[in-house]
């Protein structure tokens, strides 16, 4: 960095008394907020666990594996910034504790430490503060802007033994930028107890106290409860945890998670945040400002758009984790997303691919009735990505009921893949069609292993991260309802994460029966990455995984298709008429 280069302020977000507490959500609303100042905003997420990225993580343990342009796999909580921070982040975005004990042990080894004994302080507490500085400084903006603010989220609970040299390195890292580039957001549980109801301060007190003994003191206490401040409880806080009313907010239960915006904002956070960070002295075009302003009007807009009593329109997903919607958090957030910008509230029904499956039937008939009552309720169906065996059968019933009753349809990656193996098998006649990833020596390997692909490492080595497809020169697809949504463009960018494709051998057969390719891999032309069937009101899939770049603002362009589908608008939007009659405001945005 040079010398007259911007210095970056940093806003540490830290998390008291419990995990999973929301710290995501409040650090990616703080963005928000900045940016409606006009600022440049980027965020790190810290995991304090020795995997090097999330990549080889259970979605059971952690929610979903994010993916990233660069093909980081990394943590749920960088969908939530790019999201909320319309940024694309990079896998340096995301810190591991093993990353840093990798980098410091390759150090060692090349002989940088030659003759001293290395150690957590302060080799790995540099490294860590050298990482975070060196990231707060790259920008992740369209513009390129280089970012006013880089928000570090720092995962896990303070006192955990695993966070201590992050903890530490922070500590240090205050003094390092200086007080007035370096904030603090503690965000802490105020339960509510007994049969009354009353909120209980000591939790966060006792977290409070943690944090100030490891030599850091909160500047924001972000209060998670149920319901809103009693009164006297923003005082009590304030009183016993030795910072100014202001200064302690109420983060409670809310319509919605895209309102917690509004709640910091409404109990004075920018206020805050601008004497603390001195952010007026900060020298802002009047472009960037207004631009801000429009992005808060535009927030609040679709913030409010969420309440709104909207018609219901239901999708099914059929997947396997689905007791667990964490792990399908951006699955969630695009058809959210998409169902909001077409003016429909989406309620999802989760339906166990297994339980579609005939022996499901002798096992548990209730529950195969009830998950094929919930197909046949569905406005749409999605089946999402998916790795291993069980429940691959269900999915392929999921494609093929989409298929023969014209109920709209979206695969992902292992849903496109299933729709194929269906229509292998019950249209073109491949009885024994199948993947190899579940039938290694099949009669008809419609899905196949990649040749590029390392059989032996896990980690890291699928087909990952952000690929061009090409729209194919045909008339099909020129006219294809895929490419129209996209805005009739030639080619798009999208996040891929995967082992398997289409088998190139069968796709004139396929295609000759209905089932086109209209998109394929900008490289080779090879590789199909958008399947659309032939007269069917939509039925689409996609190799790639376009959840990963939906925006509230700026849905998915393959999610909006379902979504305008499964309303009954899909013919009048692609026509070039209007969605929605009672739309009171402009809705592509
Ligand atoms: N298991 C399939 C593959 O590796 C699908 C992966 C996915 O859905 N993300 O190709």
């Amino acid at each position: 960095m040079g010398s007259n280069a911007k210095q970056t302020k940093y806003i540490i977000v830290s998390g008291g008394v419990i995990s999973g507490i929301g710290k995501g959500i409040i650090a990616s609303s703080t963005g928000l907020l900045l940016k409606t100042l006009g600022l440049n905003v980027t965020s790190i997420k810290i995991d304090p666990y020795l995997n090097i990225d999330a990549g080889t993580l259970s979605p059971l343990d952690h929610g979903e594996v994010f993916v990233l342009d660069d093909g980081g796999e990394v943590d749920l909580d960088l969908g939530n910034y790019e999201r909320y921070l319309s940024v694309k982040l990079t896998r340096d975005n995301n810190i591991t504790t093993g990353k840093i004990y990798r980098e410091v042990i390759d150090k060692e080894r090349r002989g940088d430490y030659l003759g001293k004994t290395v150690q957590v302080v302060p080799h790995i507490t540099n490294a860590i503060q050298d990482w975070v500085e060196r990231v707060g400084n790259v920008s992740t903006s369209e513009d390129g802007r280089a970012p006013d603010v880089c928000i570090v989220e720092l995962g896990g609970t303070v006192g955990d033994i695993e966070s201590a040299p992050f903890i530490e390195a922070m500590r240090q890292f205050q003094f390092r930028v200086g007080h007035d580039n370096f904030c603090l957001i503690h965000v802490s549980l105020v339960p509510v107890v007994g049969a009354v109801g009353e909120q209980k301060t000591k939790p966060t007190q006792a977290s409070v106290r943690d944090l100030r003994g490891l030599g850091l003191s909160p500047d924001i206490l972000a209060c998670r409860s149920a319901i809103p401040f009693e009164e006297g409880i923003r005082e009590k806080l304030s009183m016993f945890c030795q910072v100014s009313p202001k200064q302690v907010f109420s983060v409670h239960d809310c319509e919605s998670l895209y309102h917690v915006p509004i709640l910091l904002r409404q109990q004075g956070i920018i206020d805050v945040l601008t004497e603390r960070l001195k952010l007026n002295e900060l020298k802002l075009s009047p472009e960037v400002r207004s631009e801000g302003e429009s992005l808060w009007v535009q927030w609040s807009e679709f913030a409010r758009r969420r309440a709104r009593d909207l018609d219901v329109v239901n999708i099914a997903v059929v997947g396997k984790y689905t007791y667990l919607t964490d792990s399908y958090i951006s699955v969630v957030k695009a058809l959210e997303h998409a169902g909001l910008n077409v003016n429909r509230k989406v309620k999802i029904s989760w339906v166990e691919a297994s339980d579609l499956e005939e022996f499901s039937m002798h096992k548990d008939p209730l529950k195969y009735h009830e998950a094929w009552q919930h197909m046949c309720a569905a406005d749409g169906i999605l089946v999402p990505g998916g790795f291993g065996e069980r429940g691959v059968e269900g999915k392929v019933l999921a494609s093929k009921w989409a298929r023969e009753h014209n109920t709209p349809y979206l695969g992902i990656c292992l849903g496109m893949q299933v729709a194929v193996i269906d229509f292998a098998r019950n249209v073109c006649g491949m009885t024994n069609a199948h993947s190899t990833e579940f039938r290694e020596a099949c009669e008809h390997p419609v899905v196949v292993f990649m040749p590029e692909i390392d059989r032996t490492t896990m980690g890291g080595t699928m087909r990952l991260g952000s690929r061009p497809t090409k729209f194919q020169d045909t008339e099909f697809a020129r006219n294809s309802k895929a490419k129209k949504l996209y805005g009739g463009v030639e080619e798009v960018h999208e996040r891929h994460r995967h082992r398997y494709e289409v088998n190139p051998e069968v796709v004139k057969e396929l295609e000759s029966k209905g089932l086109k390719f209209v998109g394929r891999d900008a490289e080779t032309g090879e590789r199909m990455e958008i399947l659309e069937l032939e007269n069917h009101p939509y039925f689409v899939g996609a190799q790639y995984h376009p959840e990963y770049l939906t925006r509230p603002l700026n849905p998915s362009p393959v999610f909006l298709g379902l979504l305008l589908a499964a309303s009954g608008q899909l013919d009048t939007y692609l026509s070039g008429g209007e969605i929605a009659k009672d739309v009171d405001t402009k809705l592509k945005m």
